[in-house]
């Protein structure tokens, strides 16, 4: 378990996305702070680049981050 790489970077970890729901520290002390690997915007990061995250993922979305990756794949 480890901190993500890209908390200094990223909207959600930021707080700048609109709309945050009142869940998002759990979220960040789950994915950010411990389980980033699980995350879907980390994964779009990795696989499709930084520009490729909608602003409106959120990390437990696994299945959105799975069709954009594969749909970009095809
Ligand atoms: S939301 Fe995902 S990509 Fe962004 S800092 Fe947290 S774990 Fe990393």
């Amino acid at each position: 378990m480890a901190e993500c790489e890209h908390l200094s970077r990223c909207p959600f970890f930021n707080e700048t996305l609109p709309n945050m729901p009142t869940m998002v520290s759990y979220l960040k002390s789950t994915y950010c702070r411990r389980d980033f690997q699980q995350c879907a915007r980390y994964m779009v990061r990795q696989a499709l680049g930084a520009e490729k995250v909608p602003s409106d993922l959120f990390p437990y979305e696994i299945h959105r981050a799975t069709r954009m990756i594969r749909s970009a794949e095809q």
